[in-house]
């Protein structure tokens, strides 16, 4: 049996998607200008791990892939009740699709010998939701996706969960160190508490992690690493719909009937 666990939550600062534009001479989002904030599903992953903090006493971690200025993002997730917070940075990691972002943090499970990897089940500004899976896969752990609900089984280095499947939901078993993304929306992300803000705001400073010290060559990361090949992006025009005006329910349901019968 683990006696205490250690569980890492991966965070990613994003532009806030209200304040993202498109430039219209070259169709690519101007994220220069948009506020930067935490990346909306990883408050459901930050809350997931907290719970297991609360259940079997875990050391939560936070980690993110990103520059120095996204440590705000590790502020937050310490006000929040994270025991600490890393930033894994590095100018070999520039240019890094999802492949070589799941060795980095891959690499960082290892280096702080976790227990579970929590994730988000994916970002606002790539939306792949590729890197939790690939982080299991870099690790050859096993992975727990589209999570509604975790309970952690101490007693026999277990983690169960409650899974959204089509049509439903699955209760499954894992075997300890294994990587986990929480469905977007599943929890009710806690507020912060005044005492852990100043903390974090006045006092936290993030353990700072580059390449080397995570046992990464700098021909494993960065562009020349990453097998994504973008091949042009454009805007889509929005799409026309057929619309109709119904006076009440009653309607609607004729309505709908015909359309199925035809
Ligand atoms: C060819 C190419 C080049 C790119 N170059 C750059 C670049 O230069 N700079 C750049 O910022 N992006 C770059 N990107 C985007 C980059 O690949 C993604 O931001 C990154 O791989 C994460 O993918 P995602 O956002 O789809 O994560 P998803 O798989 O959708 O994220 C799922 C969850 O994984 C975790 N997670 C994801 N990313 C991180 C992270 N960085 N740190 C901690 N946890 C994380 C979060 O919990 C998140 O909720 C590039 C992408 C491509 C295809």
């Amino acid at each position: 049996m683990t006696d205490n666990w250690t569980v890492l939550v991966g965070v990613k600062q994003v532009p806030d998607e209200d304040d993202v534009s498109i430039d219209p001479d070259t169709g690519t989002l101007n994220r220069a200008e948009a506020a930067a904030i935490l990346n909306p599903p990883d408050k459901n992953a930050l809350e997931a791990a907290l719970r297991l903090k609360d259940e079997v006493g875990a050391r939560v971690i936070a980690v993110t892939m990103g520059p120095p200025t996204a440590t705000p993002v590790l502020e937050l997730a310490v006000a929040l009740g994270c025991d600490d917070g890393a930033l894994i940075s590095d100018y070999a990691f520039a240019g890094s699709d999802t492949w070589p972002t799941s060795l980095t943090l891959a690499r960082a499970g290892e280096y702080f010998d976790a227990d579970v990897f929590i994730c988000g089940e994916e970002t606002t500004d790539s939306s792949t939701g590729q890197v939790p899976p690939g982080i299991a896969a870099h690790l050859d752990w096993a992975q727990l996706t589209y999570v509604e609900e975790l309970e952690p089984r101490p007693e026999d280095d277990q983690l169960a969960a409650v899974r959204d499947v089509e049509g439903g939901w699955e209760r499954v078993v894992a075997d300890l160190p294994v990587v986990v993304a929480v469905g977007y929306g599943e929890n009710q992300p806690r507020p912060s508490g005044l005492h852990r803000k100043i903390y974090a705001e006045n006092e936290f400073e993030p353990i700072e992690l580059d390449a080397e010290e995570l046992g990464i060559d700098a021909d494993e990361v960065g562009l020349d690493a990453s097998p994504t090949q973008v091949g042009g992006m454009d805007t889509a025009s929005p799409v026309e719909r057929e619309q109709e005006l119904l006076d009440s329910v009653d309607d609607l349901a004729a309505t709908l009937h015909k359309q199925e019968v035809v």
